[in-house]
């Protein structure tokens, strides 16, 4: 249930409505709005106490979160979420933001290259993958901790932050040193125990949707994320996968206003994995704009051919910034900036 705050309610008030909360077992979860503090209480039957609430000083009002995503939907927050990641980079406001690099991280020189050339064109944050989730135990795994040291590096060199993917809890430490952005791709989308480690550390997550999850899933795990303490929370649509067998997956471009509608969470989408021939992947990615999405997360590499993954989709770095001039436009055509 959300309780909201009188614009006059004094910290001696608030105080006493926390301690409230946690004495009856919910967890407080507070956001201070522009014109006033809203608490989202957050247990199994949480309303049965709205008696309680509703008679304490400095209390407006309170009501019920219909959904069963709470601290996501917008019921619990009006205004939409703007993550700030520092670098001057902010995923959520006016600016589309793009993200751009390798599927997988290769040699340092390479990845240099290739963060000089998206930066170059406007891409705003490097992406890289360290540990790579393969469907085949035989294809590449990923460099691991070196490919990290190398995102760190050409972040120094390129004033780029990096978005790189976590696979498992006991890696969680040591991508969050290294990223400004930890990635939870598609495949651990529901890998419960993976969202509430990352729930507990301080960079914004990155959250794929699965390529069999449903919106309200996929909400579903970002609420383990934000209910584990962590409300920065990025939604990246990659494809679903359908009966179309013509594209790696279907762009489910549906699920940008249907989120919008449903979550005050920033939303992406990675036109690369959810087309997978990058001939068509311009289209999408201009699509994707036009239906709003806050950013775009695309595969570049300059030899598609050597890529250690996903060569086929990649865009070549030319190919990339031809595109990010199309995209400045459709930007511009939808009231944004790029
Ligand atoms: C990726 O971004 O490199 C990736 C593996 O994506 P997904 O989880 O969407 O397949
Ligand atoms: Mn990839």
């Amino acid at each position: 249930m959300i309780l909201t705050l009188k614009a006059d309610a004094t910290k001696p008030q608030i105080d006493s409505v926390l301690k409230k909360i946690k004495e009856l077992g919910f967890t407080p979860h507070t956001t201070h709005g522009k014109e006033m503090t809203i608490i989202g209480v957050i247990g199994e039957n949480a309303i049965l106490s709205r008696d309680i609430f509703e008679a304490m000083d400095g209390v407006e009002s309170v009501a019920p979160i219909s959904k069963p995503y709470k601290l996501v939907s917008r019921e619990f927050k009006k205004e939409n979420t703007v993550i700030d990641l520092g670098h001057g980079v902010l995923i959520g406001a006016d600016r589309v933001i793009v993200m751009a690099g390798p599927c997988s991280v290769d040699t340092k020189e390479r990845l240099l290259y290739t963060a000089q050339a998206v930066k170059e064109a406007g891409a705003r944050v490097l992406r890289g993958g360290a540990f790579k989730p393969r469907t085949s135990p035989y294809a590449f795994q990923g460099h691991g901790e070196k490919a990290l040291r190398f995102l760190a590096e050409v972040r120094k060199q390129t004033g780029l932050p990096v978005v790189t993917e976590v696979m498992n809890v006991n890696d969680v430490k040591l991508v969050e040193e290294y990223a400004d952005i930890i990635q939870v791709g598609a495949r651990n989308v529901q890998n419960f125990d993976l969202l509430k480690a990352v729930g507990k550390t301080k960079r914004p997550i990155l959250l794929k949707r699965g390529m069999s999850t449903t919106i309200q899933e996929w909400l579903l795990s970002a609420e383990y994320v934000m209910s584990n303490g962590n409300y920065n929370v990025i939604l990246c649509e990659r494809g679903i996968r359908t009966f179309e067998t013509s594209t790696r997956f279907t762009m489910d471009l549906n699920a940008v206003p249907v989120l919008r509608h449903l979550t005050h969470l920033p939303i992406i989408v990675d036109p690369s994995h959810g087309v997978g021939i990058r001939e068509y992947i311009p289209a999408l990615a201009k699509a994707a704009v036009a239906v709003g999405a806050d950013g775009l997360m695309l595969e570049v590499h300059p030899k598609p051919e050597e890529a250690l993954s996903d060569g086929p989709q990649s865009l070549l770095p030319e190919q990339f910034a031809k595109l990010m001039g199309e995209l400045r436009a459709v930007a511009l055509a939808v009231g944004r900036t790029l």
